[in-house]
């Protein structure tokens, strides 16, 4: 390497920043050389770009080793705690979004060395689960005859666990096997550490939640709960009582919705069969919880069945929140209106129980993603009036709000937010086939196609602006590119209609001559992490819009905010901390509090009313139920009028006209580009809460009880120097 790199350099290459320090560009290509020769068996002329990859891969692999060997010798020596935070997901790499899930907080974890962690995930291919293939457990309790007990086999032998369902009973299968892999892998480290083995013949499991914490990240990994007791009783010879003690001190959950059809409750039929002793240790631990339920409120029997883990109305059900809840010594939401819901309303009678363990971590995202790797440019400004230290304590973008006024950079944050918008527009010209016009207000809304989230809302939005030009094309109107991107669950049939809705709304609006540029309407297919890279950066304006009390968080509004786009939204989910943060007057807040939410659900919410009322909204909807966005088929939109008219459970007329007017004042500040960057820099400036680090930092100090320290273990001995 000759020339030094400049700052700006140095930070394009964040994410090979631990390469850059160890080895020079050719040593690094000798290596590359030696694996694509060696490890692929490949020459040059036979390479496809597939072994360059994994050449690549293994070079990189191969300075991570030392480190990751050093790591563990380091961790063996110190014994500090070890967190398993659970997450059985669909083993696709593309998991996290780079907020709390996945790949987010690892990110955040490995800013912090002194915080060791174990991940169920494999996201960022360094992790190996070879504990999985040797785990054991009782997946069949019974042979397949049903006559005979079986009781331990290896989990990937065991003939139930090879006989494959569809749908529900796999789920259930895979949930356990995760757990039941990473437990054993956990408990063999407590085992071989000298907190475990101070007794040569029985292992003392006093220390145990000193030295582990499993964070059970929503309730998929929820049957680490029974699988521990399992595990410490019938295996270990524990007591009850000191075993219970010991999962309720290592466990905690972390509940990430409040909408009751998502939440877990197993058929007591499929676990009866898949893990009986699971089942009975379940009904154990319900017994002795509802034994102190009625010591603490004697007679109070509808609470007693309101707690139960056991549903019985329907066909009997395993409730398994009420489980988590039960074994676990914290309990935690990941927005302040979201922990205050969950005390007040579907947690209630847990809270009234035992309020010491309900607790708020307000998610967060990684700045290295979100702002440094997707938006260099705008990093690059920042850095320039600041320095980079904000990159990983982003609390530092306070700093920026001395430059609120200031011409330069003003002029700066516009002219990156404008070349990001252009380069946008590119890649939707090569990629989709579709001109979009690049000074027109991006008005973005990506995020799964849900009914609470509202992208309802935002087509209501959109057909009464069209029949606005329409109706007077001669007005002035400020240009708008409403662009809404997501993904529909294949079982979702109303998502899958909104998904139409978008694209028939784009095939009447974008073909309009009298429209012409003025508006368009696209629908991003394929939305992912990696076009959430592309379309953030080059944002106006955040739609974040959901029924205020149905949003546990959101990632999505954050990764705006720091990227310098405005929000539109209503006070839920993290909205309410964004707004708190930059001031309520930096954001476009409407619409109906939680409170109101409320209230209309004890009056009664009738959408009829708001048809007959209100006149564009009646013509909006008679639009949809005539077919002017579906000649073709005109009955086309009939299932989504007749959910808004008649079981719309997220009330989006409600919010109708307050959305209306609100999206009236984005567009009037639109028009004064040097207003809109001022509360463009007031909310990055005020965005450092959202960081990821801050969020990982409290799970450590107030749930897992470790202090996160930024101290570093020294770095291995390269063996081959
Ligand atoms: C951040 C992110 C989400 C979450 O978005 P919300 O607006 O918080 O629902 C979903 N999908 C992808 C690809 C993301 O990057």
């Amino acid at each position: 390497m000759s020339l030094p790199l400049s700052d700006y350099e140095k930070r394009k290459q964040i994410s090979v920043r631990g390469l850059a320090g160890v080895e020079n560009v050719s040593d690094l290509k000798k290596n590359f050389n030696r694996h694509l020769h060696f490890t692929l068996v490949k020459d040059r002329n036979v390479a496809t770009p597939r072994d360059y990859y994994f050449a690549l891969a293994h070079t990189v692999r191969d300075h991570l080793v030392g480190r990751w060997i050093r790591t563990q010798q380091y961790y063996y020596e110190k014994d500090p705690k070890v967190s398993a935070r659970g997450r059985v997901g669909e083993g696709r790499p593309e998991k996290g979004y780079g907020g709390m899930e996945g790949s987010g907080s690892l990110d955040s974890w490995v800013t912090f060395p002194g915080l060791p962690l174990l991940s169920l995930c494999c996201e960022q291919g360094l992790e190996r689960a070879h504990a999985a293939s040797e785990a054991t457990g009782p997946f069949c309790g019974w042979d397949c005859t049903g006559l005979e007990w079986v009781g331990e086999c290896p989990i990937l032998t065991c003939p139930s666990f090879l006989q494959f369902f569809e749908g529900k009973e796999l789920r259930l299968k895979q949930e356990y096997f995760t757990v039941a892999a990473t437990l054993q892998d956990i408990i063999r480290r407590f085992k071989s550490s000298k907190f475990g083995s101070r007794d040569p013949v029985r292992t003392s499991f006093d220390a145990f939640p000193d030295k582990v914490a499993i964070q059970l990240n929503d309730t998929h990994p929820s049957l680490a709960i029974p699988e521990l007791m399992r595990v410490l009783v019938d295996i270990e010879k524990l007591d009850w009582d000191k075993a219970w003690d010991i999962t309720v001190r290592t466990c905690a959950y972390t509940n990430h919705t409040v909408l009751p059809e998502a939440l877990e409750r197993w058929p007591v039929h499929l676990l009866e069969t898949l893990l009986p002793r699971h089942l009975e240790i379940i009904y154990e631990i319900n017994q002795r919880f509802l034994d102190k339920v009625n010591a603490m409120f004697p007679g109070d029997f509808d609470r007693l069945r309101r707690m139960s883990l056991v549903e019985e109305s329907g066909i009997k059900r395993i409730n398994m929140a009420h489980l988590c809840i039960v074994g676990s010594h914290a309990i935690n939401g990941v927005a302040r209106i979201h922990s205050d819901i969950i005390k007040k309303s579907v947690f209630k009678d847990f809270y009234e129980l035992e309020p010491q363990k309900f607790q708020n971590k307000t998610n967060g995202i990684t700045p290295r993603r979100w702002l440094v790797l997707c938006n260099p440019g705008l990093a690059e400004v920042i850095a320039e009036r600041i320095g980079d230290e904000y990159i990983s304590d982003l609390d530092h973008l306070k700093k920026l709000l001395a430059y609120v006024d200031d011409e330069g950079f003003i002029r700066d944050v516009a002219k990156i937010k404008q070349e990001n918008k252009l380069k946008f527009a590119a890649y939707l010209e090569k990629e989709y086939k579709v001109k979009i016009n690049p000074n027109s207000l991006f008005d973005v809304q990506v995020k799964r196609i849900h009914e609470y989230k509202r992208q309802l809302l935002n087509c209501l939005h959109v057909i009464t602006l069209y029949n606005r030009i329409k109706k007077d094309p001669n007005q002035h109107f400020v240009p708008r590119t409403v662009m809404i991107g997501g993904k529909a669950a294949p079982g979702y049939h109303i998502a899958k209609m909104i998904i139409k809705l978008v694209t028939a709304i784009g095939d009447v609006i974008n073909n309009d001559p009298i429209i012409g540029d003025r508006l368009k309407m696209i629908f991003l297919e394929n939305y992912r992490v990696s076009l959430a890279e592309k379309v953030i950066p080059a944002a106006d304006l955040s739609e974040q819009i959901s029924t205020a009390g149905t949003e546990a968080s959101g990632t999505g509004n954050m990764k705006f905010m720091l990227n310098g786009a405005l929000t539109i939204g209503t006070m839920d989910g993290a909205n309410v901390e964004m707004a708190e943060e930059a001031g309520e007057e930096n954001l476009f807040i409407f619409g109906m509090r939680v409170e109101d939410v409320e209230e209309m659900d004890r009056k009664g919410y009738c959408a009829k009313d708001y048809y007959d009322r209100i006149p564009e909204l009646r013509q909006v909807i008679d639009q949809l139920s005539s077919g002017f966005f579906s000649p073709k088929q005109p009955q086309l939109f009939k299932d989504i009028v007749n959910m808004l008219m008649n079981n719309d459970r997220f009330k989006v007329f409600a919010d109708y006209e307050a959305y209306i007017k609100c999206q009236e004042n984005v567009s009037a500040l639109y028009k004064n580009t040097k207003e809109w960057t001022k509360k463009v820099i007031k909310n990055i400036a005020t965005s450092g809460k959202f960081s990821s680090d801050r969020t990982i930092a409290q799970y450590a100090r107030e749930i897992w009880g470790v202090e996160p320290t930024h101290h570093k273990i020294p770095a291995p001995d390269d063996p081959r120097e």
